[in-house]
């Protein structure tokens, strides 16, 4: 990639190198500038567009170590950013836009900048895949969730329904039976996407129903969710079911988009990396939901955070 140029031969945009370069603010991205600010490497965080990423749009984060009452997803973000900041992270509100990875230094480009790095840490995390229904936007946090074990305990001996047939249905359809009185999955075919494992153990809970072969056409309520609109795909007939709470797991889209053609993706496109984190080019790592289609807590998107950047300071210091 060129550093674009404009008419009179100058870079219209400023030019900046830097040892570490972290691409996402999420917990993952913001445990790796802690990690490599405290190595002295000054690091730079390109935010993206959303500060923080999906730990900020959780209304309360109850399961990461340290805080036993809780705490808001914004505010832990706040508080990883305090801390990085403390020992010279610098969080850049911007977003990366373009990478050229054929040779070292690395380039990123953003809407506002160009940057040259010795290393590169992705955290760009993933996108729950959303059913764009009616509804499904304005009762999000309002009993439309896209993840069980953030939100489940919100749903104590109330019902919900679960929509999709994979492994995280599943798996995160169980887990909503420890809160929930019962869990109704609706999913589109007749048969379950999900591993045997999963399945079986999903047909013999007791709290799990299942509705085949239908859609979710609206989400309604009043200030929070109240009832579903469903289709049967088969016959086209539509009928109301009341709920509690819509719990969506019809996958993740890895925010890779920026990578495509230029680091090694599974079939899926997350990032492939190894036990290091390191990705398929050397001193370009990857930590966090970009790389982890298993997990998808702030917890271990934290601690492949901090092993990018151990890895990315050792790199370093090989080099020199
Ligand atoms: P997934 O395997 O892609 O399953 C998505 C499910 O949502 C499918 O059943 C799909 O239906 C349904 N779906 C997709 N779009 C839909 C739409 N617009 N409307 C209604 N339903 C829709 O996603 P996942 O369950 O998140 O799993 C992702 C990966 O992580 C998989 O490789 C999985 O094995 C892995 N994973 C593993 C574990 C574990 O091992 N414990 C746990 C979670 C995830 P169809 O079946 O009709 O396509």
């Amino acid at each position: 990639m060129e550093l674009s140029l404009n008419a009179a031969g100058e870079n219209p945009q400023s030019e900046e190198h830097v040892k570490v370069l972290i691409i996402g603010s999420g917990p993952a991205g913001l445990s790796a500038a802690l990690y490599a600010a405290r190595a002295e490497l000054a690091p730079i965080v390109l935010t993206g567009m959303t500060f923080g990423g999906q730990a900020s749009i959780t209304h309360i984060i109850e399961n990461y170590p340290g805080f036993p009452e809780g705490l808001e997803g914004p505010k832990l973000g706040e508080l990883f950013k305090e801390q990085a900041e403390r020992f010279g992270a610098k969080i850049v509100y911007d977003t990366a836009t373009e990478v050229d990875f054929s040779e070292r230094p690395y380039i990123v480009k953003t809407y506002g900048s160009v940057y040259t790095a010795d290393t590169i840490i992705i955290t760009t995390g993933a996108t729950p895949r959303h059913l764009n229904i009616p509804g499904e936007e304005a009762f999000t946090g309002k009993g439309v969730s896209y993840c069980g074990t953030c939100d489940g305990f919100f749903f104590k001996d109330k019902e919900v329904v679960v929509v999709g047939g994979g492994d995280s249905a599943m798996e995160e359809g169980g887990f909503l039976t420890r809160f929930a009185n019962k869990v109704t999955v609706v999913h589109r075919r007749d048969e379950l996407r999900a591993s045997p494992i999963l399945e079986t153990r999903a047909k013999n809970n007791p709290k799990i129903d299942f509705i085949w072969n239908t859609v979710l056409k609206t989400i309604d309520g009043d200030d929070a969710v109240k009832q579903v609109v469903l289709e049967n795909v088969e016959t086209g007939t539509e009928s109301t079911f009341e709920t509690d709470g819509v719990f969506i797991f019809i996958g993740h889209t890895p925010n890779t988009e920026l990578f495509v053609d230029k680091l090694e993706m599974d079939d899926a496109g997350y990032l492939k990396v190894n036990n290091m984190m390191e990705t398929s080019m050397p001193g370009i790592y990857a930590a966090g939901e970009v790389a982890d289609p298993h997990f998808r807590q702030v917890i271990t998107s934290a601690g492949m955070g901090a092993a990018a950047a151990i890895q990315a300071t050792r790199f370093l210091e090989a080099m020199e």
